[in-house]
């Protein structure tokens, strides 16, 4: 029975009573629909009789667990705000995005409660744990079975979720997302990559997060099938579970390292349907290699935070690597001049921008942020660069943010490091923009070895100078021994910016 309430509906409501298996959980043990839904109910009650109401925000800081599913059916079910914190965070960060979503309450796991007691203290917010044993209640409440709510009526303007970005290009920003935003695009993914309660996703990535949350949740839960919950990304694990499992979803990281290990043959992916990227650029030689190596082609699909999926690789039809594909039905995407807003023509980079049910509703707090971000029609500007082809299949070039204006000219560092990722002795790289008296900024290459590997820098400049117009040339190389990445395997520009721009004896230019 529809209840009017869109997430809800989309999500939950065809499962009431469902003895199919939800979760598989990593000793083996699973969980039924019926159980799960059973998990939520409780939780659900306890937060009513917390005294919560429709609109509230619930912060979460809670690993991985069936039950931290479950507290996400909960919110939706009571019309809370479901605000899921990424688990590195530390009391100070979890302190500053209790205070900034003005949440009423922060669940956590038993073993966390003493470190966020003060700063739930100081943020005047109730705190629950979730109870020890992993059985769907919270364990500072006693649950009055007569509380268990139905699920509470909601338009579809209505927000579910709160969601801060990952903090790649700065500091972290709330996405307000509607019920509409979040149910739109489970339906529209289920369909487009048609997921059914057949498929078993292999899922390793966290869920505060919405490559692992609104996307791989969602769309398993939209089609009624299962997933097989994955503390973290371990290949022998991934590989394990994949003769059960019918898709995968990951960061390029997954693949990368599926590869690097030889327990990941064309016999153990054989019966997989389904093997998707996103969240980071995936590198065309990862494309070939695991193409050669399973006979799989990895679908590309491009995403934010903001804009829910927006981007995919076809399921049927031409897969396109180096591409993410086209808008999603009801998606409507455009390229544009990034100082005159216009269309720029076919082949040629700009910033992308995204309308349709998908995008969110705004940045929490931050009005004029919000408006500077929306087109007065009302696209979205997602400070992604990149190009359509004759096709209309888009390529991420990288992020507006990490352009480097050098004399005047655009120099797109993806352009660079792809060259640089294919020579002898590079593991991979990342070209960012440093001070610059006479040109502004120029580019530099930052370098990681290849196991064992010294890199012949001159010869490297001497490759490039060959390859690369005089104003791509980097101007310095730097050599580390890792990039550094958020949990999302996102390499931080920003963070090698600071650290590269002051060691080269100048100031982080402006962005
Ligand atoms: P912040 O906005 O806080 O700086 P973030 O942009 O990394 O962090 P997310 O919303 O998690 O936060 O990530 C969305 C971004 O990830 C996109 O804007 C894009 O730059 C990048 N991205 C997602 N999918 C792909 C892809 N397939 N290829 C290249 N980049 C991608
Ligand atoms: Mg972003």
């Amino acid at each position: 029975t529809l209840t009017g309430n869109a997430l809800w509906d989309t999500l939950f409501a065809p499962h009431e009573g469902s003895e199919s298996i939800f979760l598989h959980l990593p000793d083996g043990r699973t969980i039924s629909y019926a159980e799960f839904l059973g998990h939520s109910a409780r939780l659900a009650g306890a937060l009513r009789q917390a005294g919560l109401a429709p609109g509230d925000r619930v912060a979460v800081q809670a690993a991985k667990s069936a039950d931290a599913l479950a507290l996400y059916a909960a919110c939706v079910r009571t019309g809370l705000i479901y605000l899921p914190l990424n688990t590195g965070y530390t009391a100070a960060e979890v302190s500053y995005f209790v205070e900034d979503s003005a949440a009423r309450i922060l669940v956590c796991d038993p073993s966390s409660e003493e470190t966020l007691a003060p700063v739930c203290e100081a943020a005047g917010a109730r705190l629950l744990t979730l109870d020890a044993a992993g059985t769907g209640t919270l364990a500072d409440l006693a649950i009055d079975a007569a509380a268990f709510p139905g699920a509470e009526p909601r338009t579809d303007d209505d927000l579910a979720a709160f969601l801060y970005t990952s903090g790649t290009t700065g500091r972290s920003k709330g996405a307000m997302l509607t019920h509409a935003n979040l149910a739109s695009n489970a339906l529209t993914l289920r369909e487009h990559w048609q997921f059914t309660e057949a498929d078993t996703l292999l899922h390793a990535l966290p869920i505060f997060h919405t490559h692992g949350l609104f996307v791989a949740t969602n769309v398993t839960l939209a089609a009624g099938g299962a997933m097989v919950l994955m503390p973290k990304l371990d290949t022998a694990e991934l590989v394990r579970w994949m003769p059960e499992a019918t898709a995968l979803m990951g960061v390029p990281t997954f693949y990368t390292r599926l590869l690097a290990d030889p327990g990941f043959t064309a016999e153990v992916a054989g019966g997989m349907r389904l093997f998707i990227s996103g969240s980071a650029p995936l590198l065309s030689e990862t494309h070939r290699d695991f193409e050669a190596r399973t006979g799989h082609r990895i679908l590309e699909r491009y995403g934010m935070t903001e804009t829910n999926m927006s981007v995919s690789n076809p399921y049927e039809g031409a897969r396109k690597p180096g591409t993410v594909g086209r808008p999603l039905p009801g998606v409507e995407l455009r390229v544009v001049d990034r100082e005159s807003g216009a269309p720029v023509p076919q082949g040629e980079t700009g910033i992308v921008e995204v309308r349709g049910p998908n995008v969110f509703k705004g940045y929490w707090n931050m009005p004029e942020k919000t408006a500077a971000e929306f087109r007065p029609d009302g696209f979205f500007i997602t400070g992604d660069l990149g190009r359509l082809d004759e096709d209309g299949y888009l390529t991420i070039v990288g992020r507006d943010k990490d352009l480097v204006i050098s004399g005047g000219y655009n120099v797109y560092p993806k352009e660079i490091e792809e060259i640089l990722d294919e020579m002898e002795g590079v593991l991979e790289s990342a070209v960012i923009g440093c001070p610059d008296a006479d040109l502004g900024e120029v580019p530099v290459a930052i370098l990681v070895p290849s196991p064992g590997a010294t890199p012949d820098l001159d010869a490297i400049a001497a490759r490039l100078g060959e390859t690369l117009a005089r104003y791509k040339q980097p101007r310095g190389y730097e050599v580390v021994e890792e990039l550094p990445r958020n949990t999302m395997g996102k390499v931080q520009k920003a963070e090698l910016r600071r650290r590269f721009s002051a060691s080269r004896g100048g100031e982080e230019a402006p962005r």
